[in-house]
């Protein structure tokens, strides 16, 4: 396999990581105090258990304090809004991740939006996904950036790309498309209703740039896949005990210029944003600055 093509994260990761360990031990001589991040998990999901603990060994090696705030499963609207609240107000928490899923009877949006927007480190409320509209800084969803950040280290003109997303979740696929925008991108959002009517392989094979955020393996299948295209896979599915993406990785890697690879592409660069957000939040936060 040519490891040129392979967009591999940890690297990427590490040099964030690196920058953010240095800034905040500045922090620290600054301010007597090392950020802290809190996260709410609700019930007991094994995988978001395994993300989290995975959060919590980054932020020690980053030198950033890490809380997680289990409640029960059965916590209603009113109580976990109250959480929020408290952790809101409380001067030692700089940053507070909502941590999915969400059992049924809460809504994740609903949720999101009782977090200070100056400690929403995911970039989910909404005045801080309203600002990646107006192209204003904020505190912007970590997936997003992460794909962003994969392709600024290309070094390719994205000015007039034909980029194609497939998925439009709220933490990914739109603030995404948003970007793209940003950036100047001819930007196609695919979603169920694109494949329901059996236009997602036309979409898909006009990409020079293609990102896939869905959650089904194969969703994309190999052959559609541009000749010479950079394939960002953001999907992670557990199939047989493995990890995999949603693109069908052996046929696009065929075709592709560069695909990442699932594990190890953007993943390991959403969480070194996460504590790239929780030091912006920080610093913001100390500086009385809404940004
Ligand atoms: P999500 O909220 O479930 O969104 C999935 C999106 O895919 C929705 O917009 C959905 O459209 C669309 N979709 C579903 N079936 C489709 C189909 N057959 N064709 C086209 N579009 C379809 O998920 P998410 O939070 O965005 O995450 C997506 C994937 O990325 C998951 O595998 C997740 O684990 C992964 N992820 C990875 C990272 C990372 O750091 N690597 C971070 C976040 C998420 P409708 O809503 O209209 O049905």
């Amino acid at each position: 396999m040519d490891r040129e093509k392979l967009l591999e994260g940890k690297k990427i990761a590490a040099r964030i990581n690196q920058m953010v360990k240095g800034e905040v031990l500045d922090f620290y001589k600054a301010y007597s105090f090392a950020p802290i991040l809190c996260a709410i998990q609700v019930g007991d999901d094994k995988e978001s258990a395994l993300y989290l603990d995975f959060q919590q060994k980054i932020a020690k090696k980053l030198g950033i304090g890490y809380e997680v705030r289990k409640l029960d499963v059965d916590i209603d609207r009113e109580s976990l809004k109250a959480v929020i609240a408290e952790l809101n107000c409380d001067g030692n928490i700089n940053g507070i991740i909502l941590q999915l899923p969400l059992p049924a009877h809460l809504k994740a949006n609903d949720i999101r939006s009782c977090l200070d927007p100056l400690k929403d480190v995911e970039g989910v409320h909404p005045e801080n996904l309203g600002k990646i509209i107006l192209n204003r800084n904020g505190l912007a969803p970590c997936t997003a950036c992460a794909v962003m950040e994969l392709l600024n280290t290309l070094n390719i003109e994205l000015y007039g790309k034909e980029v194609v997303i497939v998925g439009h979740s709220e933490i990914v696929g739109k603030p995404l498309a948003a970007m793209m925008l940003n950036a100047f991108c001819t930007t196609t959002i695919c979603h169920i209703a694109t494949s329901e009517r059996g236009l997602l392989a036309e979409h898909v094979k006009r990409a020079e740039i293609l990102v896939v955020a869905v959650g089904k393996p194969g969703v994309v299948e190999g052959e559609w896949i541009k000749k010479n295209a950079i394939v960002v896979d953001v999907g992670i599915n557990y199939v047989d005990d493995k990890i995999v993406g949603d693109v069908e990785f052996g046929k696009a890697y065929e075709r592709a210029m560069y695909i990442t690879p699932v594990p190890g592409g953007v993943g390991p660069i959403t969480v070194a944003l996460l504590m790239r957000n929780l030091l912006k939040a920080a610093k913001q936060q100390k500086q009385g600055n809404k940004g």
